[in-house]
């Protein structure tokens, strides 16, 4: 069979079937359970568990609707819809650029298949293994506190080169975003300025014109999905504190009692869950409060952040992973970040950097807690993160980084590492995956192969799969919070190698290593 239409691959197999509906595969999944003793030891019990796992093959025409579409990485987004989508060209200093989607892990990586007669390794691009969203199709729309049209939010961007923004700005001029919901006691005071395209009301008169936008655009768009993700700037953390929003109950009776502490983030989830829309935290304030989660868990509706992992969060979950992977003990990260676009502006306001900073702190917990050999029970090393607002350089950001480890006998290892680029290029692309992986998942189920009658089960509405693109990954209560950015690969690969019969990447080449 043939995964997609146009697809290089095909899976001869008697365990995968597929229909005009549904690619099923029979799937054996092999886990380990650990068990650990009185006296301290792990009793192992590898298990193995039949399972059946279907992926719906009709690809829905998907909306995707941004809070914060003028903003640099909405109107990016946008534009770079466009421009791929035309295949544009232009002129630069060093010669004629062509549009990608680099940074994509959809569009532009590759998956591991497996090896050829010679041993050669072979890879597909990632898009090929399931049908998904083609990024040609999708349609944006959103809202924004500021009025410009989209073509003016690209030249305010300061993103792309100029020759391209000449060649989209008619078409992006006819874009204008939807009046929003500003509270000013949420983002920095600094952002005042640029708020002239407000819902007036109450919280919830405003949540239900949100909840009218969505099905309004639905309706004129003719698509038959929508996602909504917040590239609106960054909040301040709201409270939780029961009778306020640690129950779905209390946080509705919050929004209907027009309580100060219902941010207008989490107004937008609410909405979005309510119009069964998958609702996606590209910023690291606490939009998703215990009672919104449970709100998504009654409804089954996906729900997945927090904040995008582009750039120097992206390399700590790899370096770190590295570091400690090879027993090598980091003890010291000072993570620098100058930059000087409007994301850059709000987070200078102390508030907002906190919720920046939470987001930042936590992403080597769980490769330090891998390795009790270096660290102690409660040790940890030392953390770091200054971000400071410096206007001239725009959106090309700068983050420096200095990790200090101990090597063997008291010995020292210093890595020092500079990162230069401009921010809304490297988080572009991480929005398109996490929307079209984000459609992929609500058509992925499973079962039991063992009995007959066994439902088939979606994914939990707390979406942990797209932890890859998420600097501070929200899991399902009771999961582990996964931030190694090989180990969160791993995952996508190797679910979407299941969904095709494939077993998951193992890199043994037994085959290679005996004769
Ligand atoms: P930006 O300031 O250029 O864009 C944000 C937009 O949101 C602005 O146009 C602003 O007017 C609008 N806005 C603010 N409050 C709003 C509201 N309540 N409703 C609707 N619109 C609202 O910022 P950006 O560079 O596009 O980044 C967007 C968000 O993504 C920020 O929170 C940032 O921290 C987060 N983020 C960005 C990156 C990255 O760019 N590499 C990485 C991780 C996270």
């Amino acid at each position: 069979m043939k995964p997609t239409n146009n697809s290089t691959l095909e899976i001869i197999s008697p365990k995968v079937r597929v229909d005009d509906d549904f690619i099923e595969t029979d799937y054996e999944y092999q886990t380990s359970h650990v068990k650990r003793t009185a006296g301290g030891q792990l009793q192992v019990h590898p298990q193995t568990t039949a399972l059946k796992i279907r992926t719906g093959r009709q690809v829905p025409k998907l909306g995707v609707m941004l809070v914060g579409w003028g903003g640099n990485n909405g109107s990016t987004l946008t534009a770079a819809l466009e421009a791929n989508r035309r295949q544009l060209k232009w002129r630069k200093r060093t010669g004629v650029q062509q549009a990608n989607w680099y940074g994509s892990i959809t569009q532009a990586s590759t998956v591991f298949i497996g090896s050829d007669e010679t041993g050669s390794d072979v890879f597909a691009p990632m898009k090929e293994l399931l049908p998904m969203v083609e990024p040609n199709d999708i349609v944006v729309d959103g809202w924004d506190i500021s009025n410009l049209h989209l073509a003016d939010a690209m030249v305010r961007a300061e993103v792309l080169d100029v020759a391209l923004q000449d060649q989209l700005y008619e078409q992006m001029a006819k874009l204008k975003p939807r009046p929003s919901i500003y509270d000013p006691d949420f983002i920095a005071a600094n952002q005042s300025d640029r708020a002239n395209n407000l819902i007036k009301g109450t919280r919830q008169e405003q949540y239900e014109q949100i909840r009218r936008d969505i099905r309004d655009f639905k309706q004129r768009s003719g698509v038959d999905s929508v996602i909504v993700l917040w590239t609106a700037n960054t909040e301040r953390f709201s409270e939780v504190q029961p009778g306020l929003n640690t129950t779905s109950q209390e946080l509705l009776a919050s929004l209907k009692a027009n309580h100060s502490e219902v941010s207008p983030s989490t107004i937008f989830a609410m909405a979005s869950v309510a119009e069964g829309c998958t609702y996606i935290n590209g910023s690291p304030q606490n939009t998703f409060v215990p009672g919104l989660i449970q709100l998504a868990e009654e409804k089954n509706v996906f729900i997945a952040g927090d904040d995008f992992k582009s750039g120097q969060t992206k390399i700590k979950s790899v370096l770190v992973d590295f570091l400690v992977g090879a027993g090598i003990k980091p003890v010291s990260i000072a993570s620098y970040n100058h930059l000087g676009n409007n994301d850059g502006k709000n987070l200078s306001a102390p508030q907002q950097f906190r919720s920046k900073e939470i987001s930042k702190s936590n992403v080597v917990d769980d490769m330090v807690a891998s390795n009790r050999l270096l660290y102690g029970a409660n040790e940890h090393p030392d953390h770091v993160v200054v971000i400071k607002y410096l206007p001239y350089v725009g959106d090309s950001k700068r983050a420096m980084d200095e990790y200090t480890s101990e090597i063997m006998m008291g010995g020292h290892n210093t890595l020092v590492i500079h990162n230069t680029c401009e921010d809304s290029l490297l988080a572009t692309p991480l929005i398109l995956d996490l929307v079209i992986l984000g459609e992929l998942s609500t058509r992925i189920q499973l079962r039991s192969a063992e009995k007959e009658s066994a439902s088939w089960v979606p994914f939990k509405p707390v979406l942990s799969l797209l932890s890859y693109l998420c600097k501070a990954p929200l899991v399902p209560q009771g999961s582990q919070v996964v931030n190694s950015l090989f180990r969160q690969r791993a995952a996508i690969e190797n679910i979407l190698r299941g969904c095709i019969g494939l077993p998951p990447i193992s890199h043994m080449t037994l085959e290679q290593r005996f004769d």
